[in-house]
């Protein structure tokens, strides 16, 4: 009766280290993909060479540009 015991001890324990390793991975795969979305791409202004945001930039072919005006004078 002792060895049964010990056994399911044994699997309850190995159950619980197995739940939490998985519940970290988790966690670690939501705030790296998070992190990803949050991150900005920087851009660079053609004309003045001014860093900024990708979603604020205005594009012209394949040159950015941090207002429209400079995209026109370029
Ligand atoms: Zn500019």
């Amino acid at each position: 009766m002792n060895i049964i015991r010990f056994i399911v001890i044994f699997i309850i324990i190995w159950l619980l280290i197995r739940m939490v390793k998985n519940y970290r991975n988790r966690e670690k795969i939501t705030t790296s993909q998070r992190n990803s979305n949050n991150i900005d791409t920087m851009v660079q202004c053609s004309r003045c060479e001014l860093h900024l945001p990708k979603q604020q930039a205005t594009k012209r072919g394949e040159r950015y540009y941090c207002c429209k005006q400079h995209a026109d004078e370029d």
